[in-house]
């Protein structure tokens, strides 16, 4: 079918949550996407910061096809060895000691605001419930990470919302130490804010999160959805700050692509997941799991994952024996630097450009003016960015993305600009 027939049926059978553009995509390598017309993209938004290695990559390609001819579900009665494989990587590469495995950034968070609040009631009392999050912040669809979110826009149409959240301007300790409570039983954050505009806190205001959570007896989470598994050019985003969460979530680029979402914490608080507690029926499905395997031993071990694999699942050796290493946090920080960099010198050319920040390869540039125009002039050159909050360019390719490619990007991103100044 073409594209027109496409989006026609898409429209038909499709409910209408998104503004999707009129582009109809079959095929992926790369940083590369082809179109059902068979016309070419470089990808700079990475299915929103989830291909980490790039489309199809081979070692998550090959981990997908034999699981899948060995075993694609069983149930959470019973145990699996990807899971466990997995569960082990996370916890030896982290701060954490225990996982919970379900399929979405959503309801990892679901996940991290349920323990929170059930560790509270437990153990430091009755009316401890309340959670604080961040104005600007994102955690998702479900009733409870909407309410978590901190942006009105995500709200309206759904109230009434659940009882217990607080919102603060981020980045301002001073706002958290006066909202702050006794009832107060978390402080919910991302490490660096992706869908609100990528703000990227200071050192110290994450430290000092940390001293307050530790003074007050209040668990400090990290949504770590968009910027764990390299996106920021360490493996977590948290290793940055010199300190370590209680309770961290991930899922966006845990598995490439493949489904997947987690809750990380310390066994101190994971005790609180008692059998009964919480549960998910795909989360650690052996598929989702042994492709998140896959994209954990890709990461070189300098880089990120410092644990040999262990003889304990003998089905995930032989995924495991062909897996070709890659550098993938040097090349995500040494391209994040080039591309930064060349972001800049843009924008010494052009005022109407206000900002350009990031880290690794979660890069954002703020404009003057509503930047979907932008986007859309992009794609027809054969270039996806994205764009948040209206006016905030966001640039989040494949951790493998080339210099070359950055300047493909930046001579589009010129050419296009010259055209608009006015
Ligand atoms: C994308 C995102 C989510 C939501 O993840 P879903 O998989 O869409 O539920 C939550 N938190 C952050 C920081 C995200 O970027």
């Amino acid at each position: 079918m073409k594209t027109n027939e496409l989006i026609e049926q898409s429209s038909k059978y499709l409910c209408n949550t998104y503004n999707r553009y009129p582009i109809v995509f079959s095929k992926g390598k790369g940083c590369k996407l082809w179109d059902v017309e068979g016309k070419e993209y470089l990808d700079f938004v990475a299915g929103l910061a989830v291909v980490n290695l790039g489309h199809c990559h081979p070692n998550v390609v090959n981990a997908i096809k034999e699981q899948a001819e060995r075993l694609i579900h069983v149930s959470n009665y019973y145990h699996n060895e990807p899971m466990i494989e997995l569960a082990r990587l996370l916890c030896e590469n982290s701060f954490a000691e225990k996982v919970f495995f379900c399929n979405s950034g959503a309801e990892a968070n679901e996940a991290a605001i349920k323990l929170a609040r059930k560790y509270a009631k437990e153990n430091l009392g009755p009316e401890k419930f309340e959670i604080i999050t961040m104005l600007k912040s994102f955690h998702g669809r479900t009733m409870a990470t909407i309410t978590a979110t901190g942006q009105e826009r995500f709200h309206k149409g759904f109230e009434p919302l659940l009882e217990g959240f607080k919102y603060v301007p981020y980045n301002d300790l001073e706002a958290v130490k006066n909202a702050i409570s006794e009832k107060t039983c978390a402080i919910m954050l991302e490490p660096i804010q992706g869908e609100g505009g990528v703000n990227i806190p200071s050192k110290e205001y994450v430290q000092g999160l940390r001293r307050l959570c530790d003074e007050k007896g209040t668990l400090l989470i990290f949504d770590e959805v968009q910027t764990g598994i390299g996106r920021t050019g360490k493996l977590f985003a948290y290793e940055h700050f010199g300190i370590e969460p209680d309770i961290m979530t991930l899922a966006k680029g845990l598995a490439n692509g493949v489904p997947i979402g987690a809750m990380l914490t310390k066994d101190k608080f994971a005790g609180t997941f008692v059998p009964g507690a919480h549960a998910s029926t795909f989360g650690g499905n052996p598929l989702a799991a042994a492709a998140a395997i896959a994209v954990l031993q890709t990461f070189n071990r300098e880089g990120a994952v410092k644990k040999e694999i262990k003889e304990v699942c003998p089905s995930c050796i032989s995924t495991v024996r062909n897996i070709q290493k890659e550098d993938i946090l040097r090349n995500c920080n040494i391209v994040g630097g080039y591309l930064i960099n060349r972001l800049k010198e843009l924008k010494t050319g052009f005022d109407f450009i206000k900002d350009v920040r990031g880290m690794g390869l979660l890069i954002g540039m703020e404009l003057t003016f509503d930047a979907g125009d932008i986007v859309k002039k992009c794609m027809e050159r054969g270039i996806l960015i994205n764009y948040t909050n209206g006016n905030i360019l966001r640039f989040i390719p494949p951790l493998i993305v080339t210099e070359d490619e950055v300047d493909i990007l930046i001579n589009t991103l010129s050419d296009i600009f010259m055209g608009i100044r006015k």
